[in-house]
């Protein structure tokens, strides 16, 4: 060993005897010896490299402020919250509905403690876990007889794979869809055991092209909710009454995927209207399908309901144990359905609905009261505008109806690259301890404020905006 490498070494004191040191002893009681170890090692390992190349080594304090940085990085959890102000209400990769408190607290309190999930407390039996939810589905559907999984592509799943295996099941080409996140309708359908019978073509599909299709092999007819494209133009889809009668003349179930399952009108919240499974189930289906994340502003759920022997039929899929839902989702749905007993105030409670349903003056007013404080906490850097802009519902609902709102939108100053200095902005709004996330488009990033609820929250951090 060199001399240089000697003096290095003394330099740096060793791992037993840093964990022994009052400050780092600090640490492995807050975050626990092996973490502790763990964290010593690797800034060790750090600083001999830094001091290989010159310099002096920091005192037991200084390191033991390193491996604190780092044991607070460890810890740090990587799900954050985040101010969604993309525009799209429903966004997918930034969890979909927010739930309603109520929902929030009754999934807590499923989760703390033991519960009579599967337990009849009446009759001291084992007891059924859709029992917490059936009765309510049914009384908000009309339906017989419900059931409820992981989410609407396991229920999809479930329901061809427990009524379709080995035979086959008509679709229209123009209902052949993808969801975001690999779910195509003729690989799930392939999953299930089922072939697929392509019927019509991608803008017309007539009842005669069903009637045609329907054979021996046939185990059901279905309808797939186009729930995030429109075909427009020259289009003919059957209504569901009309398949439903030619279904049920063949003696086959009528299904429907309906995808974002509102349980009520939504036209009498001022929005454009969205089947409900009620309608749909009155036009003759016999289940439908629907997510408890979309519009109806619950957790992740894939709820089905209907016919009471074709329910039964899939409780008795083993594959309906592989796709239950845990204790907190149905805490959690339970609460979300109970809301929709008054509808007069579901959307003031609903989270969803509310934001869904918020007035564009009131977004509006936001806007301007937020303008003038994104420009001084931007200092220059932007320039902030108030503007007209029209959300999305998102997840894949009414894709071609968008909601009226307004956005504060920032177009950096300055005559460098404007994309990047666009990206540099961005990336200093989603470093805030809630990051923000925007909008970017036509050069400006865009906040729609119809999301932003939590004013005082989005202000207090603004001082934080460390724009690069
Ligand atoms: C969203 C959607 C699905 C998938 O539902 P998840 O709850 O996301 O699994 C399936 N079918 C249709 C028509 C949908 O809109």
């Amino acid at each position: 060993m060199s001399e240089a490498e000697q003096n290095l070494q003394s330099a740096i004191p060793s791992v037993d005897r840093l964990l022994r040191a009052a400050p780092v002893l600090a640490l492995v009681e807050a975050y626990g010896r092996p973490a502790a170890r763990d964290a010593v090692r690797a800034v060790l390992a750090e600083l001999r490299e830094e001091l290989a190349v010159g310099g002096a080594a920091p005192d037991e304090a200084g390191i033991a402020a390193r491996v604190e940085a780092s044991l607070v990085e460890l810890m740090r959890p990587t799900l954050k919250s985040v101010f969604n102000l993309t525009g799209t209400v429903l966004h997918t990769n930034l969890g979909r509905a927010p739930m309603a408190e109520v929902a929030a607290e009754a999934a807590a309190a499923a989760a703390l403690g033991a519960l009579n999930i599967e337990f009849d407390l009446a009759r001291g039996k084992r007891g059924e876990r859709d029992s917490h939810l059936e009765a309510r589905i049914c009384r908000l559907t009309g339906a017989e007889a419900a059931t409820v999984v992981n989410n609407n592509a396991a229920a999809v799943l479930l329901v061809l794979n427990s009524l379709a295996n080995r035979k086959q099941v008509p679709v229209s080409r123009g209902e052949l869809i993808e969801i975001g996140g690999a779910f195509r309708m003729p690989d799930v359908m392939a999953r299930a055991g089922c072939k697929l019978v392509e019927i019509g073509t991608t803008n017309r599909t007539h009842l005669k092209d069903y009637a045609a299709a329907i054979g021996h092999k046939t185990a059901l007819v279905m309808k797939v909710h186009t729930s995030n494209y429109k075909v427009e133009g020259f289009t003919a889809e059957v209504p569901e009454a009309e398949l439903a009668a030619l279904a049920h003349e063949h003696g086959l179930p009528f299904v429907v995927d309906i995808g974002s399952g509102m349980l009520v009108d939504l036209a009498d919240f001022g929005l454009p209207h969205e089947a409900t499974p009620r309608e749909t189930l009155a036009a003759g289906a016999d289940l439908v399908t629907f997510s408890g994340d979309k519009l109806l502003g619950g957790p992740q759920a894939g709820i089905i309901a209907g016919r009471k022997d074709l329910v039964a039929k899939l409780n008795r899929n083993p594959l309906k144990r592989a796709l239950r839902c845990g204790k907190m989702t149905i805490a959690a749905l339970g609460a979300t359905l109970a809301l929709y007993e008054d509808p007069e105030r579901l959307a003031e409670r609903l989270p969803a609905l509310r934001l869904l349903s918020r007035d564009a003056g009131e977004i509006e007013a936001l806007a301007k009261r937020l303008a003038p404080k994104l420009a001084a906490a931007l200092a220059g850097r932007a320039e902030v505008e108030v503007v007209a802009c029209m959300s999305q519902i998102g997840s894949g609902a009414l894709p071609v109806d968008a909601l009226p709102s307004f956005a504060v939108s920032l177009a950096p100053t300055g005559k460098k690259s404007a994309g990047a200095a666009l990206n540099r902005l961005a990336a200093a709004f989603r470093g805030l301890p809630r990051p923000v996330i925007g909008r970017i488009q036509d050069d400006r990033l865009s906040f729609d404020l119809r999301c932003l609820e939590d004013e005082a929250g989005f202000l207090d951090q603004l001082s934080q905006l460390a724009v690069k």
